[in-house]
């Protein structure tokens, strides 16, 4: 059952390993198809990650193909699923935005690209992982955003697919290097609401198509 999608997280997990977003079992991934859930099993090493590991729920949780158990953070990503309607979620501990996420309360708006994660980001206030009192404080850190950081945990990214979620996280990270490096010189500048637009403007005035960003 969802053979495609489960290769397909498989692959995304192993890459965010890959590309050091990821250590060890700090990271989980998923990709939705319809009503079904293909999600990352608890304990399991991302770096290693086989699609006949990877676990199929409903939008219930309940588990439908595979001998695993889902990962512990199975209910943050149901929720943003039932609450963003997007198709791929990506959670980890990567390096650069778990240091800010344990400083900032919100990363600003320093660079345009950020505008395709929709904006600054906040962070999500800490809870204990695995509890719906982390994912509730997280889904609401992502309103209006395709990534947030999670306080003194890691960080999130969403998108159409696994794929995009991939793409949202590490478009995450860079950001998050940005601001560290820039503030070890001085104090960033931001951008502020005019020139967010004018690049906004600048984007559709020239047909660039649709950033990638939800539209609520
Ligand atoms: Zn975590």
């Amino acid at each position: 059952m969802l053979e495609r999608e489960r290769e397909r997280v498989a692959v995304t997990a192993r890459r965010l390993a890959d590309e050091g977003l990821v250590l060890g079992t700090a990271g989980n991934v998923s990709h939705r198809a319809g009503e079904h859930v293909a999600i990352t099993p608890t304990g399991a090493i991302l770096a290693e990650v086989q699609a006949d590991q990877v676990v199929v729920v409903n939008a219930e949780g309940a588990v439908i193909a595979g001998d695993l158990a889902p990962t512990s953070e199975l209910e943050l990503h149901l929720g943003i699923y039932r609450r963003y309607g997007v198709g791929g979620v990506v959670h980890a501990h990567s390096p650069v935005s778990t240091a800010l996420a344990c400083v900032l309360d919100e990363l600003p708006l320093i660079h345009y690209q950020m505008l395709a994660l929709g904006g600054p980001i906040r962070v999500a206030r800490y809870a204990t992982f695995g509890t719906a009192k982390l994912a509730e404080l997280t889904l609401d850190a992502l309103e209006g955003r395709a990534a947030a950081l999670m306080a003194n945990h890691g960080m999130i990214a969403h998108g159409a697919d696994v794929e995009a979620a991939l793409e949202n996280a590490r478009l995450l990270e860079w950001a998050s290097e940005l601001y560290w490096r820039a503030a070890a010189v001085g104090r960033p500048r931001t951008l502020d609401g005019d020139q967010a637009q004018a690049f906004l403007d600048a984007v559709a005035a020239r047909s660039y198509g649709e950033l990638r960003r939800p539209d609520r």
